[in-house]
């Protein structure tokens, strides 16, 4: 079997075009969508996290905040940061960039955030309008897959999507999406045990468990749609997925790569849950003009 490649940095940019039509109208009509990236301490990976997003909003015509606090800021300051960036009309979109240092309670730090302008989707209120069928902000990384699916035609109605994790961020919220789209969907974690006995039964396969190589070719069946998720870092500083790409090819019908598949559609969805909030608080009167 001829295995495609999807191509994660074509699918964001083609849908980072509509979210730029989308900015400049409402800019356009007096509201320019907002972003407030808030970290805290100096965490390598997440000053780039919090550059490539600050730069992406930039050349989506959505307007930014990079705050910075100190490594020995402390969570009330954070918190009082939150509620301020809550009140403030002009921000429509709030994301706090994990881990935060030590000392700090994330739970406490994210319910913080107004379920209003969470478009990360880790509020509780969001996860639970999502477990109920009933979505507001929907994590970027999960939205974004739905898309790249919608995108290549997969229809996952009817079909065994199996999710390899069952984190907040990803796992859980990817099941619920391709459960309310008519799938039948299995989670394995890692207490699973015999993981191949079960991946072997996915038509779509969502790897998202952060461990370089879990899936082989010998773990699929033949047609299976890939999704790797997984980013690690290998010990000669390369990026690998948690599909073992080259064992697949020949068995996945289709197959994302890392770098250049799910991680692409991440950024894009925040910056359309971003523009879809601005929308939000201009249709309800929930902003200045
Ligand atoms: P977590 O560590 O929070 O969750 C990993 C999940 O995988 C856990 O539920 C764990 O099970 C499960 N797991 C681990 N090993 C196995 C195994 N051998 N068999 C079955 N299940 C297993 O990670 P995240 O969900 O936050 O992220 C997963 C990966 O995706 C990471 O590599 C991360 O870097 C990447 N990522 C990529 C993004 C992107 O934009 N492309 C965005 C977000 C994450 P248990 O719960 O039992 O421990």
């Amino acid at each position: 079997m001829q295995t495609r490649t999807i191509d994660g940095n074509a699918i964001a940019r083609e849908l980072r075009a509509g979210i730029l039509t989308r900015a400049a109208t409402l800019t356009a009509g007096g509201v320019q969508p907002g972003l407030a990236v808030i970290r805290v301490g100096s965490h390598p990976a997440s000053s780039v996290y919090v550059r490539n997003k600050i730069a992406a909003c930039g050349e989506a015509g959505i307007h930014s905040r990079d705050i910075h606090l100190s490594e020995t800021a402390d969570e009330a300051a954070l918190l009082d940061q939150i509620r301020a960036l809550n009140d403030d009309a002009s921000i429509h979109g709030i994301l706090v960039q994990l881990p935060l240092p030590r000392g700090f309670s994330p739970e406490r730090v994210l319910e913080a955030v107004s379920p209003l302008k969470d478009v990360d989707g880790f509020h509780p209120m969001n996860a639970g309008l999502l477990a109920v069928g009933h979505p507001r902000f929907v994590p970027c990384t999960p939205l974004g897959i739905m898309k790249l699916l919608e995108h290549e035609g997969v229809n996952p109605e009817g079909r065994h999507a199996v999710v390899v994790g069952r984190s907040n961020i990803v796992g859980k919220p990817i099941a619920l999406l391709l459960l309310q789209k008519g799938a039948t969907v299995t989670i394995c974690n890692s207490r699973t045990p015999d993981l191949r006995s079960i991946t072997r039964q996915a038509e779509i396969l969502v790897v998202a468990a952060g461990k370089p190589k879990l899936i082989t070719g010998a773990m699929l069946s033949p047609g299976a749609i890939v999704i790797d998720v997984g980013i690690n870092r290998l010990a000669d500083g390369k990026l690998a997925g948690d599909v073992d790409f080259s064992s697949v090819l020949g068995t996945a019908a289709r197959v994302t790569p890392v770098p250049g598949g799910v991680g692409p559609m991440t950024i894009a969805m925040l910056l359309e849950n971003t523009v879809a909030s601005a929308e939000r608080a201009l249709a309800s009167g929930r902003t200045r003009t």
